[in-house]
């Protein structure tokens, strides 16, 4: 199974080798999408961890046993209208049709209740104009 999960370490354990840990000792996978990690301060990982179901779950128990709190990602996307060049690449690509190009004015638009985040948009987009907000579920 594989999830994306925001991960919060207090001080105390912040510079302990986690993503070693659970490499080594629970074969989880851990791709890091974002960190912010600094010696003795409070820190937070966004992570997409890879794994069998039962190594997965003993992996999370192990995390909350030392203190890390553990939340399930929610993701959503923002288009910044200023930023946006109007190049409708994003339209192409874009699975869910939440951007789109209006006619007959040939303006870009997006609804973020039709976006499905699959990122596709980040890439395609030359202007930056599209971001990922991270956010951490209950
Ligand atoms: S993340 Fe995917 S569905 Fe959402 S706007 Fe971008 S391309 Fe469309
Ligand atoms: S790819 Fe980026 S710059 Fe081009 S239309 Fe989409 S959001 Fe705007």
């Amino acid at each position: 199974m594989k999830q994306k999960l925001v991960l919060r370490f207090p001080a105390a354990v912040v510079e302990q080798p986690f993503i070693y840990i659970l490499a080594k000792e629970y074969n989880v996978v851990a791709n890091i999408l974002k960190a912010n990690i600094n010696p003795r301060k409070e820190g937070s990982m966004v992570v997409e961890l890879t794994a069998a179901p039962e190594e997965f779950a003993t992996a999370l128990q192990f995390l909350q046993s030392r203190g890390v709190e553990v939340s399930p990602l929610e993701q959503q996307i923002i288009w910044v209208e200023e930023r946006c060049t109007q190049c409708g690449a994003c339209t192409v690509i874009c699975p869910s049709n939440a951007l789109w190009m209006q006619r007959p004015e040939m303006t870009v638009a997006f609804c973020s209740e039709k976006c499905v985040v699959c990122e596709r948009c980040l890439k395609a987009c030359p202007a930056r104009a599209v971001e990922a907000l991270y956010l951490a579920g209950e």
